[in-house]
């Protein structure tokens, strides 16, 4: 670890880490950003409610775009996979572990996002279906482009339930349909779908097939054939390097954090998914920002002047 301390190591490089490390960049800071290159903003075949983005813009666009910005300005970006985060209590100073690598930092951002728990069904299929919008996982971003079709949700429980109710906003066809065996509801779910008037079907649920416009999914009470299907299977969220250096998490899970991205711990910040279950690249492209700011002033504590 002879390389010099860093001002900030940016664990994540998704919309979060890399809006936090154009503005730490521009701060003149000194900065790496270490990411494993599954940001859930790649998926995106195009977005649609990316604001600035009338015609819609790829995921991966996106993000090369906000990558070449940041390193106009200075960022070193590595693609590797963080194993281990250490935190001196004399020094206050960061150890981060990769591979074979180890640098020291002053603060650390944790940008890990989070991970969408799949539906049973072939990778290959499963990866096809999300590029042509067949299967879909924001319903927030893209419900939009399933008005008026038909549309199936895989889940069982109370957030299944909430999901499919958002859709009805959309469609007036959605089914609910079970993930494994049958759906067990609480009573006030089951009013909520019938009010709703939400088709209900048993599982296990498989999707097999991707046709030209329509995914079938395979189900305890046969095939059946949607425009869209989201899963709503919940997702992982990424806490576990946070948690190494002994981070608060929140009520939900997450990584807890004060109005302006500290976390409980000092020199430890946190933004995106992996701080609330909003799912959206403007929120953790904001969080990003006020997560770099606030890195920038409370190093200036020490070191008024930058430069
Ligand atoms: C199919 C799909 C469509 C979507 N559509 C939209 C949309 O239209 N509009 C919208 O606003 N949002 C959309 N979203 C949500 C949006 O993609 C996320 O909210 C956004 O990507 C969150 O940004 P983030 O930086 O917090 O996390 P991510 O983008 O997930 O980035 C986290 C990064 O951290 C890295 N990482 C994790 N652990 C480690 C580690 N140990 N070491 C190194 N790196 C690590 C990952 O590899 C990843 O690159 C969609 C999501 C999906 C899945």
């Amino acid at each position: 670890m002879d390389d010099p301390t860093l001002d900030c190591l940016i664990i994540g490089g998704g919309p979060a880490g890399l809006t936090a490390a154009i503005y730490l960049a521009r701060f003149h800071l000194d900065i790496l950003v270490v990411d494993s290159g599954k940001s859930r903003a790649a998926w995106i075949p195009c977005s649609h409610n990316h604001a600035g983005f009338p015609d819609g813009i790829n995921g991966k666009e996106l993000l090369q775009r906000m990558r070449d910005q940041a390193c106009k300005y200075g960022a070193k970006i590595k693609t590797e996979v963080v194993t281990k985060l250490e935190r001196d209590e004399d020094s206050g100073l960061f150890a981060v572990t990769w591979g074979s690598g180890c640098r020291q930092a002053r603060t650390v951002l944790i940008a890990t996002g989070v991970t969408n728990r799949r539906p049973p069904m072939d990778e290959d299929l499963h990866d096809e279906a999300l590029a042509r919008g067949l299967i879909r996982y924001c319903p927030i971003c893209d419900g939009f482009e399933v008005t008026d079709k038909k549309v199936g949700v895989i889940g069982s429980d109370s957030h299944g339930v909430a999901e499919a109710i958002f859709l009805r906003g959309f469609t007036s066809d959605v089914t609910l349909i079970a993930p494994h065996g049958s759906l067990e509801l609480t009573a006030e779910d089951q009013a909520k779908l019938k009010i709703a008037n939400i088709q209900c079907v048993d599982g296990p649920a498989e999707a097999v097939a991707a046709l030209d416009e329509s995914i079938v999914v395979d189900t305890a009470e046969g095939h059946h054939t949607f425009d869209s299907v989201y899963p709503a299977l919940g997702s992982d969220t990424h806490t576990q390097l946070a948690e190494m250096v002994g981070a608060r998490l929140s009520g939900e899970g997450c990584v807890g954090v004060d109005s302006h991205q500290r976390t409980s711990v000092q020199g430890l910040f946190a933004a995106g998914d992996v701080v609330i279950g909003l799912d959206q690249i403007s929120h953790a492209m904001g969080e990003g920002g006020v997560a770099a700011t606030t890195i920038r002033n409370d190093l200036a504590k020490e070191k008024p002047f930058l430069r």
